[in-house]
């Protein structure tokens, strides 16, 4: 059986996981990489109250609505037990209640589930705590972050400046160069030692999040061993060192369960001619090199929504979806897709492909399309995922449904079949 699935985000590469898992053989394919680098890393479920209660009361419509308590739960599970296991991330938080995360412009962001270290409110009101400030360093700002701490209630005993050694000479310092020279054992050695005078006496410190991609855990203990200092990490934006370690993980993870992955082609879909249209037969994938043609028993579509392809708004009012050209509703008055304020609900990011409980593309009149065509993450409709704080939530969640509800006829067909 093989399953092709097109986009490396997060649903795509989790869904890849999971039916490699299962024992499918798994392609995925991608034309760039997903956009977890522009992500906090967390796992946002129901932003506005706690998931478990709010869930059950969604409209029919709702990507939720149609994976379903069950599957959410399932999914939160193997993606929390996947990243522990293989890569050391464990992520705190489940379903009954958000936790409050402080985020680099001092405010608070709700998450269902939070990476390692991240600066959790609880936990950071326990105690007072020192931010440290890194010289020259991109879209990190502690003072404002000290100021907005403050107001909030957090004791934050004060800012304390820390040198940073090799930065680059000819541009900004990031969050991911940091990173990267903190996965290097001689260079964070002689950094500790840099540090220690001006930690002196401070247990617990808020930094930005660059300990590392591959020896997160051992930096912190470093720290804690070394310095005396627990580590609390405040994501800062794109490049997001918690999204890209979670990204890596996740490609570590298929690459080992034998996921092929085909970077860098552009999908377009094809239709199984014998089955008269009911069914997909593969993709034809196109790159600079020319075009190939990859054969599916099924697609799973995880192509993301407008910001990455997925979706694209055209001049004549009107959207499309580029693969499989899958119908989609959206209001014929431009004017209508968006709201008056950027803090309400945006009717555009509802815009989407329309699916049934097993995640299969619905045409005009709701029927299912084709057989064995799935459609998970931000190309589903019905959701505004970043004014309903649902984002990571859903990618997870019809990642989990889909592979599921694919895995099952095919393996009872293939048991059938033995029988006879
Ligand atoms: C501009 C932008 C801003 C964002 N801001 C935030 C933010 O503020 N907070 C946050 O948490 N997350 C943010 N994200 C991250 C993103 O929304 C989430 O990570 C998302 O939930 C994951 O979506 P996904 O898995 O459905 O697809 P994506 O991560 O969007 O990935 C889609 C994948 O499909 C591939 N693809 C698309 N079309 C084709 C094709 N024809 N052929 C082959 N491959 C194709 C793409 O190359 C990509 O690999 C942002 C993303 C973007 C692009």
């Amino acid at each position: 059986m093989r399953i092709v699935v097109v986009g490396a985000g997060l649903s795509g590469l989790f869904a890849a996981i999971l039916s490699a898992d299962l024992g499918a053989r798994v392609t995925l394919v991608a034309e760039g990489r997903g956009s977890l680098a522009l992500s906090h890393g967390g796992i946002e479920i129901w932003g506005k109250a706690s998931p478990s209660r709010a869930l059950p009361k969604l409209q029919a419509n709702h990507p939720y609505a149609k994976i379903g308590l069950p599957a959410l739960r399932a999914a939160l599970g193997e993606f929390q037990a996947l990243v522990e296991d293989w890569g050391g991330l464990r992520y705190a938080g489940n379903l009954s209640r958000n936790l409050s995360l402080l985020t680099a412009a001092g405010e608070l962001r709700r998450m269902g589930l939070a990476p390692p270290a991240a600066s959790n409110f609880d936990q950071l009101k326990l105690k007072p705590f020192t931010i440290g400030a890194v010289q020259g360093l991109l879209d990190y700002f502690p003072a404002l972050i000290e100021q907005k701490a403050s107001s909030l209630g957090l004791k934050v005993q004060g800012v304390i400046d820390l040198p940073v050694l090799d930065a680059p000479a000819k541009r900004a310092l990031s969050a991911v160069d940091l990173a990267r020279m903190f996965d290097q054992k001689p260079w964070r050695t002689e950094l500790l030692r840099t540090w220690k005078p001006p930690l002196s006496g401070v247990s617990r410190l808020l930094l930005p999040a660059f300990l590392g991609f591959k020896d997160f855990n051992a930096i912190r203990e470093e720290f804690l061993e070394e310095l005396g200092c627990t580590v609390f990490e405040v994501a800062l934006p794109s490049s997001s060192v918690p999204g890209l370690r979670l990204e890596r993980v996740l490609r570590s993870r298929a690459l080992d369960l034998g996921v092929e992955v085909i970077d860098g082609v552009q999908a377009k879909g094809r239709i199984d001619g014998p089955s008269r249209g009911k069914r997909v037969a593969g993709l034809a994938l196109s790159s600079a090199g020319g075009q190939r043609q990859l054969n599916a028993d099924i697609i799973i579509l995880a192509s993301g929504g407008f910001l990455h392809g997925g979706l694209e708004a055209l001049q004549e009012h009107a959207v499309r979806e580029p693969i499989f050209q899958l119908p989609l509703d959206f209001p014929q008055d431009r004017t209508l897709w968006t709201s008056a304020s950027p803090f309400n609900l945006q009717p555009y990011a509802e815009i989407g492909v329309r699916v049934d409980k097993q995640l299969r593309p619905l045409d005009q009149r709701g029927r299912v399309m084709f057989e064995n065509l799935h459609a998970i993450g931000g190309i589903l409709a019905g959701s505004d995922r970043t004014h309903e704080g649902t984002r990571q939530g859903i990618d997870l969640s019809s990642a989990y449904k889909a592979v599921h509800a694919a895995i099952k006829p095919l393996r009872q067909t293939a048991s059938s079949r033995r029988l006879k």
